[in-house]
Protein backbone atom coordinates (compact mmCIF):
# COMPACT_ATOMS: atom_id res chain seq x y z
CA UNK A 1 0.00 0.00 0.00
CA UNK A 2 1.51 3.52 -0.54
CA UNK A 3 1.73 5.40 2.23
CA UNK A 4 -0.36 8.48 0.79
CA UNK A 5 -2.48 5.82 -0.67
CA UNK A 6 -4.61 5.44 2.63
CA UNK A 7 -5.07 9.17 2.06
CA UNK A 8 -8.52 9.71 1.26
CA UNK A 9 -8.57 12.68 -1.56
CA UNK A 10 -10.84 15.76 -0.18
CA UNK A 11 -11.86 19.29 -1.47
CA UNK A 12 -12.21 20.64 1.91
CA UNK A 13 -10.59 20.48 5.42
CA UNK A 14 -12.00 18.19 8.36
CA UNK A 15 -11.45 18.32 11.89
CA UNK A 16 -9.18 15.63 13.36
CA UNK A 17 -6.84 15.47 10.36
CA UNK A 18 -3.52 15.59 8.24
CA UNK A 19 -3.61 16.90 5.42
CA UNK A 20 -1.08 16.79 2.22
CA UNK A 21 -1.76 19.53 -0.37
CA UNK A 22 0.66 19.87 -3.52
CA UNK A 23 1.96 22.91 -4.54
CA UNK A 24 3.72 22.86 -8.52
CA UNK A 25 5.59 25.86 -8.38
CA UNK A 26 9.14 26.65 -9.77
CA UNK A 27 9.20 30.05 -11.47
CA UNK A 28 11.62 32.07 -9.71
CA UNK A 29 13.90 29.38 -10.11
CA UNK A 30 16.96 30.69 -10.93
CA UNK A 31 19.67 27.65 -11.40
CA UNK A 32 17.33 24.57 -12.93
CA UNK A 33 13.56 23.94 -12.49
CA UNK A 34 11.77 21.26 -12.45
CA UNK A 35 10.37 21.53 -8.90
CA UNK A 36 7.11 21.66 -10.02
CA UNK A 37 7.41 17.79 -10.68
CA UNK A 38 8.10 16.87 -6.59
CA UNK A 39 4.38 16.63 -5.42
CA UNK A 40 3.91 13.96 -7.51
CA UNK A 41 7.05 12.31 -8.00
CA UNK A 42 6.81 11.99 -3.77
CA UNK A 43 3.48 10.42 -3.40
CA UNK A 44 4.22 8.09 -6.66
CA UNK A 45 7.26 6.85 -4.73
CA UNK A 46 5.58 6.14 -1.68
CA UNK A 47 4.54 3.45 -3.45
CA UNK A 48 7.29 2.17 -3.25
CA UNK A 49 8.74 2.11 0.77
CA UNK A 50 6.99 0.37 3.53
CA UNK A 51 4.29 1.79 5.91
CA UNK A 52 6.11 0.67 8.51
CA UNK A 53 8.58 3.16 10.08
CA UNK A 54 11.26 1.04 11.85
CA UNK A 55 12.39 4.28 13.56
CA UNK A 56 9.22 5.60 15.01
CA UNK A 57 7.71 2.02 15.14
CA UNK A 58 4.61 3.65 13.84
CA UNK A 59 2.57 2.88 10.53
CA UNK A 60 0.79 4.82 8.20
CA UNK A 61 -1.78 2.26 7.19
CA UNK A 62 -2.50 2.28 11.30
CA UNK A 63 -3.35 6.47 10.50
CA UNK A 64 -7.31 7.30 10.29
CA UNK A 65 -8.01 10.71 8.70
CA UNK A 66 -5.19 11.34 6.28
CA UNK A 67 -6.31 13.34 3.35
CA UNK A 68 -4.91 14.50 0.36
CA UNK A 69 -5.96 17.87 -0.87
CA UNK A 70 -4.61 17.35 -4.78
CA UNK A 71 -2.53 20.05 -5.95
CA UNK A 72 -3.27 23.52 -5.54
CA UNK A 73 -4.81 25.76 -8.54
CA UNK A 74 -2.35 28.15 -10.24
CA UNK A 75 -4.46 29.84 -12.75
CA UNK A 76 -3.53 30.51 -16.17
CA UNK A 77 -1.47 33.31 -16.10
CA UNK A 78 1.79 33.81 -18.19
CA UNK A 79 3.06 36.06 -15.20
CA UNK A 80 4.33 33.09 -12.58
CA UNK A 81 3.83 35.94 -9.63
CA UNK A 82 0.56 35.80 -10.57
CA UNK A 83 0.52 32.13 -10.59
CA UNK A 84 1.95 31.90 -7.65
CA UNK A 85 -0.54 34.63 -5.94
CA UNK A 86 -3.29 32.67 -7.25
CA UNK A 87 -1.96 29.26 -5.33
CA UNK A 88 -1.91 30.94 -2.36
CA UNK A 89 -4.97 32.03 -2.24
CA UNK A 90 -6.48 28.63 -3.44
CA UNK A 91 -4.32 27.52 0.07
CA UNK A 92 -6.00 29.83 2.24
CA UNK A 93 -9.28 29.64 1.32
CA UNK A 94 -8.99 25.80 3.18
CA UNK A 95 -9.17 28.19 6.28
CA UNK A 96 -12.38 29.89 5.40
CA UNK A 97 -14.33 28.17 8.04
CA UNK A 98 -11.47 25.94 10.11
CA UNK A 99 -8.99 26.76 12.11
CA UNK A 100 -5.49 25.03 12.72
CA UNK A 101 -5.62 24.96 16.51
CA UNK A 102 -8.92 24.99 17.41
CA UNK A 103 -9.96 22.40 14.63
CA UNK A 104 -6.54 20.21 15.05
CA UNK A 105 -5.89 20.39 11.43
CA UNK A 106 -2.07 19.31 10.31
CA UNK A 107 -0.81 20.46 7.03
CA UNK A 108 1.77 18.81 5.07
CA UNK A 109 2.53 21.46 1.91
CA UNK A 110 4.73 19.01 -0.84
CA UNK A 111 6.69 22.18 -3.34
CA UNK A 112 7.88 23.20 -5.98
CA UNK A 113 10.35 25.48 -5.25
CA UNK A 114 11.03 26.93 -1.50
CA UNK A 115 9.00 30.14 -2.16
CA UNK A 116 5.73 27.61 -1.62
CA UNK A 117 6.40 27.49 2.23
CA UNK A 118 5.09 31.04 2.25
CA UNK A 119 1.80 30.11 2.29
CA UNK A 120 1.81 27.70 5.02
CA UNK A 121 4.02 29.71 7.33
CA UNK A 122 1.93 32.64 7.42
CA UNK A 123 -1.46 30.75 8.15
CA UNK A 124 0.74 28.97 10.91
CA UNK A 125 2.09 32.00 12.49
CA UNK A 126 -1.13 33.61 12.04
CA UNK A 127 -2.76 30.62 14.42
CA UNK A 128 0.02 30.42 16.65
CA UNK A 129 1.79 33.13 18.42
CA UNK A 130 4.08 30.94 20.03
CA UNK A 131 5.05 29.35 17.13
CA UNK A 132 8.54 27.78 16.44
CA UNK A 133 9.58 27.56 12.66
CA UNK A 134 12.06 24.96 12.30
CA UNK A 135 14.14 25.65 8.92
CA UNK A 136 16.57 22.96 7.74
CA UNK A 137 18.02 24.20 4.34
CA UNK A 138 21.51 24.73 2.88
CA UNK A 139 20.97 28.48 2.03
CA UNK A 140 19.93 31.06 4.40
CA UNK A 141 16.84 32.19 2.22
CA UNK A 142 17.13 35.51 4.09
CA UNK A 143 17.66 37.85 0.81
CA UNK A 144 15.42 40.57 0.35
CA UNK A 145 14.28 39.64 -2.86
CA UNK A 146 16.27 37.58 -6.00
CA UNK A 147 16.48 38.39 -9.39
CA UNK A 148 13.23 40.71 -9.87
CA UNK A 149 10.93 38.03 -7.48
CA UNK A 150 10.25 39.92 -3.74
CA UNK A 151 8.93 36.45 -2.88
CA UNK A 152 11.64 34.28 -4.46
CA UNK A 153 12.92 31.11 -3.35
CA UNK A 154 15.91 32.63 -2.10
CA UNK A 155 13.94 35.12 0.41
CA UNK A 156 10.98 33.14 1.50
CA UNK A 157 12.27 33.36 5.25
CA UNK A 158 13.25 37.07 5.17
CA UNK A 159 9.90 37.43 3.67
CA UNK A 160 7.98 35.16 6.13
CA UNK A 161 9.88 37.33 9.19
CA UNK A 162 8.07 39.98 8.14
CA UNK A 163 4.63 38.10 9.67
CA UNK A 164 6.75 37.38 12.72
CA UNK A 165 5.07 38.02 16.54
CA UNK A 166 7.31 38.68 19.71
CA UNK A 167 6.89 35.03 20.81
CA UNK A 168 7.75 33.90 17.14
CA UNK A 169 11.05 31.87 17.16
CA UNK A 170 12.65 30.97 14.09
CA UNK A 171 15.68 28.35 13.89
CA UNK A 172 17.81 27.62 10.94
CA UNK A 173 19.84 24.09 10.83
CA UNK A 174 22.06 22.67 7.57
CA UNK A 175 22.63 26.31 6.55
CA UNK A 176 26.54 26.43 4.31
CA UNK A 177 25.87 28.79 1.55
CA UNK A 178 24.56 31.96 1.53
CA UNK A 179 26.06 35.93 1.75
CA UNK A 180 27.62 37.38 4.50
CA UNK A 181 25.03 39.63 5.19
CA UNK A 182 22.64 36.55 6.03
CA UNK A 183 25.42 34.79 8.04
CA UNK A 184 25.93 37.89 9.98
CA UNK A 185 22.22 38.68 10.57
CA UNK A 186 21.87 34.80 11.60
CA UNK A 187 24.40 34.91 14.42
CA UNK A 188 23.26 38.35 15.20
CA UNK A 189 19.81 37.07 15.90
CA UNK A 190 21.43 33.76 17.23
CA UNK A 191 19.01 31.89 14.87
CA UNK A 192 21.57 29.55 13.74
CA UNK A 193 22.27 26.24 15.16
CA UNK A 194 26.14 25.41 14.84
CA UNK A 195 25.60 22.24 15.34
CA UNK A 196 23.16 18.80 15.37
CA UNK A 197 23.47 18.25 19.03
CA UNK A 198 22.92 22.20 19.24
CA UNK A 199 20.16 21.78 17.59
CA UNK A 200 18.37 19.35 19.14
CA UNK A 201 19.12 20.35 22.86
CA UNK A 202 17.49 23.77 21.64
CA UNK A 203 14.66 21.54 20.51
CA UNK A 204 14.24 20.14 23.86
CA UNK A 205 14.55 22.66 25.86
CA UNK A 206 11.02 24.28 24.89
CA UNK A 207 8.03 23.40 26.81
CA UNK A 208 6.16 20.08 25.12
CA UNK A 209 2.88 22.18 24.26
CA UNK A 210 4.82 24.11 22.10
CA UNK A 211 4.07 24.48 18.97
CA UNK A 212 6.47 22.99 15.75
CA UNK A 213 6.72 24.20 12.31
CA UNK A 214 9.36 22.45 9.99
CA UNK A 215 9.89 23.90 6.66
CA UNK A 216 12.79 21.60 5.25
CA UNK A 217 14.23 22.58 1.93
CA UNK A 218 16.04 19.26 0.63
CA UNK A 219 18.89 20.71 -0.39
CA UNK A 220 19.51 20.53 3.51
CA UNK A 221 20.84 16.78 3.15
CA UNK A 222 23.52 16.03 1.24
CA UNK A 223 23.60 15.74 -2.65
CA UNK A 224 25.34 12.54 -2.52
CA UNK A 225 22.08 11.15 -0.77
CA UNK A 226 19.70 13.72 -2.69
CA UNK A 227 20.61 14.93 -5.51
CA UNK A 228 17.58 15.81 -7.15
CA UNK A 229 17.56 19.27 -6.07
CA UNK A 230 18.37 22.35 -8.01
CA UNK A 231 21.42 23.98 -6.16
CA UNK A 232 22.82 21.14 -4.56
CA UNK A 233 25.42 22.02 -1.71
CA UNK A 234 28.09 19.43 -0.72
CA UNK A 235 28.67 19.12 3.34
CA UNK A 236 25.26 18.22 3.90
CA UNK A 237 23.31 16.06 6.52
CA UNK A 238 22.55 12.27 6.47
CA UNK A 239 18.94 10.43 6.66
CA UNK A 240 20.40 8.89 10.34
CA UNK A 241 20.77 12.57 11.70
CA UNK A 242 17.26 13.59 10.52
CA UNK A 243 15.59 10.71 11.96
CA UNK A 244 17.08 11.32 15.42
CA UNK A 245 15.22 14.75 14.92
CA UNK A 246 12.43 13.82 13.91
CA UNK A 247 12.11 11.25 17.33
CA UNK A 248 12.52 14.42 18.87
CA UNK A 249 9.36 16.15 16.77
CA UNK A 250 7.73 13.21 17.70
CA UNK A 251 6.98 13.75 21.23
CA UNK A 252 6.75 17.60 20.72
CA UNK A 253 3.85 19.77 19.51
CA UNK A 254 5.02 19.34 15.93
CA UNK A 255 1.91 20.99 14.07
CA UNK A 256 3.08 21.01 10.32
CA UNK A 257 5.38 20.86 7.77
CA UNK A 258 6.13 21.66 4.14
CA UNK A 259 8.82 19.46 1.72
CA UNK A 260 10.23 21.50 -0.80
CA UNK A 261 12.77 21.56 -3.60
CA UNK A 262 12.74 18.12 -5.08
CA UNK A 263 13.63 18.22 -8.17
CA UNK A 264 13.17 14.82 -9.89
CA UNK A 265 14.36 15.23 -13.16
CA UNK A 266 17.73 16.01 -12.22
CA UNK A 267 18.16 12.70 -10.71
CA UNK A 268 16.87 10.26 -13.37
CA UNK A 269 17.85 7.40 -11.35
CA UNK A 270 14.47 8.04 -9.41
CA UNK A 271 16.42 7.79 -5.64
CA UNK A 272 15.90 11.36 -4.88
CA UNK A 273 12.25 10.78 -5.20
CA UNK A 274 12.64 7.69 -2.58
CA UNK A 275 14.70 9.21 -0.47
CA UNK A 276 12.13 12.18 -0.08
CA UNK A 277 8.98 10.08 0.48
CA UNK A 278 10.91 8.22 3.48
CA UNK A 279 11.64 11.72 4.75
CA UNK A 280 7.83 12.20 4.04
CA UNK A 281 6.45 8.97 5.63
CA UNK A 282 8.53 9.73 9.19
CA UNK A 283 7.19 13.31 8.76
CA UNK A 284 3.49 12.55 8.34
CA UNK A 285 4.33 9.78 11.59
CA UNK A 286 5.76 12.18 13.55
CA UNK A 287 2.80 14.54 13.22
CA UNK A 288 0.12 11.67 13.85
MN1 LIG B 1 18.15 25.56 -0.26
MN1 LIG C 1 15.39 27.12 0.69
Amino acid sequence: MHIFDMATPTKTLINDSINIVGFQFDGTACYRKGTKFGPDHIRAASGNIETYSPYLDRDTSDLKNVFDLGNLDLGLFLDVEKSWFHANEHFDSFFKEKDLKQDNIKMITLGGEHSISFAPIKKYLETYPDLVLLHLDAHADLRDGYAGFHYSHASIIRRVLDHFGDDHKLIQYGVRSGTKEEFAWMNENGTRMESHEQLIENLLFFADDRPIYLTLDLDYFDPSFLPGTGTPEPGGEDFHSFIKLIKVLSNKNFVGADITELSPEIDPTGNSDVFAAKVAREILLALA
